[in-house]
C-alpha cells in the first residue's frame, strides 16, 4: 500500500490538545488497520509568528502544496489581537487556503443520536441527520468588484458584486456531484435564479454538468430562500447541498447548529485535483483556538477526530474506516461519556480531552 501524506498543524489554543488525541487515532489506524501515513508536523498561527515572525513560514506552505492532506488544528489568541494585520495568525490559515485554491468549503451537519437532544429542533427531526454543504468559498460576493463605499450625489452607497465565470461554478459543482457520489448520491444546487442572474447561470452550469458527466446522481435545483425553510422543516430530505459563497455561509451555519456543540464539527475544504488523482485538501475542525478554555483538559477533541475522518474518506480512499471511527464516535457518546461543552445546563460528571481520546481508541478496538 502506499504511503498517505500528512501535514499536521495544530496551531494554537486548544490545536495541540485536540491534536494529541487525533495522533492517537492516527496511530491506531496505522497499527490496527495497516493504514500507512507519511506524517509531517509543523507550526502555524501565533505559535508560527512566535518562532518565525510570521504566522506561516514559506517551508511550511511549500510542504502543504506537496501533501495528499492537511490537517489544521485552530489558530489565534489574545496575545496576538494587536499584532498588524498582515501577522495576525488568521493571516496564515487564510494564505493556506488562497494559495492552495481551496475553492470547495465541505461542511457536515451529522447528527450523532445520543446528542440529538441537544438541538433545537425536535429530536425526530435531527436524530440521525447527516448531510453535506458544499460551499463556493473563493469567489462570489465576499470578493467581486467593485466593492467599496462610495460617494454618490450627497449621500454614500456600499457596492458588493456578485460574480460567478462558467468555470468557477462548473468546478465547485464537480466537487459536490463527487462526493454525492461517495455518499447517497444525491444532490441539490441553491441559488436564487428567480432574482439574480448569477442564479440563472450557476443553475444552467450545474444543469450542463449533470447531464454531461454525472447523469447517474439525482440533482434537484431549490431557491436559497426555500432552501432555508426545508432544512429548518425537514433537514433529512436532503443529502449534498451546493451553493454559492453568500447563501453557503448563511445555510451552512444554520445546519451544522441543528446538530449541537460547536466541539462535534468538522470541515474540509477541497481545491484542485492534482496529478495522483485527489484533491488538494484541508481538513481542520469549525471552532477556533478557545483561548478561554485552552491547557484546562476541557476542550472536545471530537470535531478535530472527525475532521480526520473526512480525510480518510474525502483523500485517503477509506470510507469504511471513516465509518468505523464515526462509529466508534457514536459508541462513546452513547455511553454518556462527554466532554464539559456536551454536558446539559444540569452539568453533571465530565471527562477530559485526553479521556474522550482514550475512550474513542477503546470503542474503535471493540
Ligand atoms: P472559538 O471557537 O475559539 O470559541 C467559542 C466558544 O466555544 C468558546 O466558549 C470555547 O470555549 C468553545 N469551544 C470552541 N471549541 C471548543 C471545543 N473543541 N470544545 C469545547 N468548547 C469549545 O471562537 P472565539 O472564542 O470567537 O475565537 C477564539 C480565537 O480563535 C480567536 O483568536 C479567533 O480569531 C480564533 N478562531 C480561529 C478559527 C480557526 O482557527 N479556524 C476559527 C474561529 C476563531
Amino acid at each position: 500500500m502506499t504511503k498517505s501524506s500528512l501535514l499536521i498543524l495544530p496551531g494554537d489554543g486548544i490545536g495541540p490538545e485536540v491534536m494529541t488525541e487525533v495522533r492517537k487515532v492516527v496511530t491506531w489506524f496505522e497499527e490496527k488497520k495497516g493504514l500507512e501515513f507519511d506524517i509531517n508536523e509543523d507550526l502555524v498561527g501565533g505559535i508560527a509568528y512566535d518562532a518565525y515572525g510570521t504566522p506561516l513560514h514559506d517551508d511550511t506552505m511549500a510542504k502543504a502544496q506537496e501533501v495528499d492532506a492537511v490537517l489544521l488544528g485552530a489558530v489565534g489568541g489574545p496575545k496576538y489581537d494587536t499584532l498588524d494585520f498582515n501577522l495576525k495568525p488568521e493571516r496564515g490559515l487564510l494564505r493556506l487556503r488562497k494559495e492552495m485554491d481551496l475553492f470547495a468549503n465541505l461542511r457536515p451537519a451529522q447528527c450523532f443520536n445520543a446528542l440529538a437532544d441537544f438541538s433545537s429542533l425536535k429530536k425526530d427531526v435531527v436524530s440521525g441527520l447527516d448531510i453535506m454543504i458544499v460551499r463556493e468559498s473563493t469567489s462570489g460576493v465576499y470578493f467581486g468588484e467593485p466593492r467599496g463605499i462610495f460617494e454618490e450625489g450627497n449621500e454614500r452607497v456600499g457596492i458588493n458584486t456578485q460574480r460567478y465565470t462558467e468555470s468557477e461554478i462548473d468546478r465547485v459543482a464537480r466537487s459536490a456531484f463527487e462526493l454525492a457520489r461517495h455518499r447517497d448520491n444525491k444532490l441539490c444546487s441553491m441559488e436564487k435564479a428567480n432574482v439574480m442572474e448569477s442564479g440563472v447561470l450557476w443553475r444552467e452550469v450545474v444543469q450542463k454538468v449533470h447531464d454531461q458527466d454525472y447523469p447517474d446522481v439525482e440533482l434537484s435545483h431549490m431557491y436559497a430562500d426555500a432552501g432555508a425553510m426545508q432544512l429548518c422543516r425537514w433537514p433529512k430530505q436532503f443529502d449534498v447541498i451546493v451553493t454559492d459563497n453568500l447563501f453557503g455561509d448563511l445555510l451552512s451555519d444554520a445546519a451544522a447548529m441543528l446538530t449541537g456543540s460547536l466541539g462535534m464539527l468538522p470541515s474540509a475544504t477541497l481545491g484542485p485535483v492534482m496529478a495522483n488523482g485527489r484533491p488538494k485538501a484541508m481538513y481542520e475542525p469549525v471552532h477556533g483556538s478557545a483561548p478561554d478554555i485552552a491547557g484546562q483538559g476541557k476542550a472536545n477533541p471530537i470535531a478535530c477526530i472527525l475532521s480526520f475522518a473526512m480525510a480518510l474518506r474525502y483523500s485517503f480512499d477509506c470510507a469504511s474506516e471513516a465509518d468505523l471511527l464515526e462509529a466508534a464516535i457514536e459508541t462513546v457518546l452513547a455511553s454518556g461519556a462527554r466532554t464539559p461543552d456536551l454536558m446539559g445546563p444540569d452539568g453533571g460528571n465530565s471527562i477530559t480531552t485526553s479521556a474522550m481520546g482514550d475512550a474513542i481508541i477503546m470503542a474503535l478496538d471493540k
